[in-house]
């Protein structure tokens, strides 16, 4: 029976379901041998980088990628990087395909003046940031002002909007970064404010994140009932199920009596950025909105506007994505995830999206190559393997359990890698 070797670039959501989708897809005819190559000493993505810590349910998820990375033909090999330690070509080579699943990772810029100020940064520095991500430790989060604009009107904005405006001991029995919960603590922000630059009936948000925002202990969300009254007109008598679903929890919030917290999170619709003012650090924003120009004084300002992917030499980008044609990019060569579609969808929108480039890769196999593998690549490199992955898991969890936390995360290469053992 016939083994393709697939190498898989980049343990994500989407890397797994496209293993996934390829053990499925496993017969009398075919296995596969799969590798999954990992810059990080850590896999997981976006589950372990991205997802909001105060979200544990979400990254319950990993326990389907374990499974995954057990099933016996899978090998991982962790802080592995292509174009450093491993070329395309080499994997093109070697491997009956490779599938790009490397994400979005690069924030997009807004384009207005200011966004090289000190206080200025996007979501995708922001948010690898408390989430312990190796490379975003030294990132500057300068948080002693007392209000923080988050631009934006999708779930990343709201997660953003929401770490900043938590009473920061909400994050202690969470998996978020060690550094990050001693600044959020020492936070002077008592005001943020969420800004849309369309009416609430475009907003990106999903209806589940907004029904919780009332149970904030030590939060008071405020949405203006004006804006939604309009924003229900502008949707029309027969609005999209996820509209409606967005506007009803976004007037429950409207409705909501609000409490005397000292720590407030308020959403503003209409409210296009066009600068970001300040000498040497981010002073105000300045929005055009339906009533004029208006300004917003604040020393911290977070764009959550989309990401891009980062280029990877050898592949093709256009507006943000691989180019790619239903997932095949070129050759023996795949892309699946927010690598191939862009920024959209939840963890879960990674299965059908993957298995669909899944079945027009194996409709494209014909005889395996057998030429070997990334064994023979990279030589003495330090490789996380599963084991060693299961070893660092499983100190983390452990220094986790007396906190009461999941596990407490390393943020820290070397003794990631010396965790797991090497
Ligand atoms: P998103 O859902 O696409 O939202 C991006 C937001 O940025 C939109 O409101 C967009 O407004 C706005 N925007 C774009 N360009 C702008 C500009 N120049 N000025 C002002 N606003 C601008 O993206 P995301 O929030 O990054 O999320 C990415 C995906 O991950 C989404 O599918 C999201 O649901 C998912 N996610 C899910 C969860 C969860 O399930 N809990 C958590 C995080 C992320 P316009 O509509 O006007 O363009």
């Amino acid at each position: 029976m016939p083994t393709f070797q697939v190498a898989i670039v980049g343990a994500g959501p989407a890397g797994y379901f496209a293993a996934q989708a390829l053990q499925n897809a496993q017969n009398e005819d075919k296995t596969f041998a799969i590798d999954m190559i990992e810059r990080l000493p850590t896999p997981w993505g976006l589950v372990r980088s991205g997802v909001a810590p105060d979200h544990p349910k979400i990254k319950t998820v990993s326990k389907v990628f374990e499974k995954i990375a057990t099933a016996g033909n899978f090998r991982l090999f962790g802080n592995v990087e292509l174009g450093t330690d491993v070329q395309l070509t080499d994997l093109q080579a070697k491997y009956d395909a490779v599938i790009i699943a490397t994400g979005s990772s690069l924030g997009r810029k807004l384009g207005i003046p200011g966004e090289d100020l000190r206080g200025y940064l996007s979501a995708a520095d922001f948010v690898p940031w408390y989430n312990a991500h190796p490379d975003y430790t030294g990132v500057d989060v300068p948080l002693d002002t007392d209000t923080a604009i988050v631009i934006g009107a999708g779930n990343v904005a709201m997660d953003v909007a929401r770490m900043l405006a938590l009473e920061p001991s909400e994050l202690d029995p969470t998996d978020t970064a060690d550094h990050a919960i001693a600044e959020l603590k020492k936070s002077g922000i008592r005001k943020v404010y969420i800004c849309a630059r369309r009416g609430a009936e475009h907003a990106a948000f999903t209806s589940p994140e907004l029904r919780e925002l009332p149970k904030l202990e030590h939060t008071n969300v405020i949405i203006s009932k004006a804006d939604i009254d309009a924003a229900i007109i502008a949707a029309g008598d027969t609005p999209e199920k996820d509209v409606k679903s967005n506007l009803d929890a976004m007037l429950a919030i409207a409705e909501h009596v609000k409490t005397s917290h000292e720590r407030t999170m308020e959403f503003l619709f209409h409210h296009v950025p066009t600068e970001i003012k300040g000498t040497d650090r981010v002073q105000e924003v300045v929005f055009k909105t339906p009533a004029g120009e208006k300004v917003i004084k604040a020393g911290l300002v977070i764009s959550a506007i989309g990401y891009e992917a980062a280029p990877l030499n050898g592949i093709t980008y256009e507006k943000g994505k691989v180019l790619n044609t239903e997932g095949r990019v070129k050759e023996n060569i795949y892309v699946v995830g927010w690598a191939k579609r862009g920024p959209s969808g939840v963890i879960g929108t990674n299965k059908s999206d993957a298995a669909a480039v899944i079945e027009l890769l194996i409709s494209d196999l014909k005889t395996p190559k057998n030429v070997g593998d990334l064994s023979d690549l990279i030589g003495s490199h330090k490789v996380i393997t599963q084991t060693h992955w299961e070893a660092i898991n499983t100190a983390e969890v452990s220094s986790g359990e007396p906190l009461g936390k999941p596990r407490v995360k390393v943020a820290d290469k070397t003794e990631l890698l010396r965790l797991g053992g090497l």
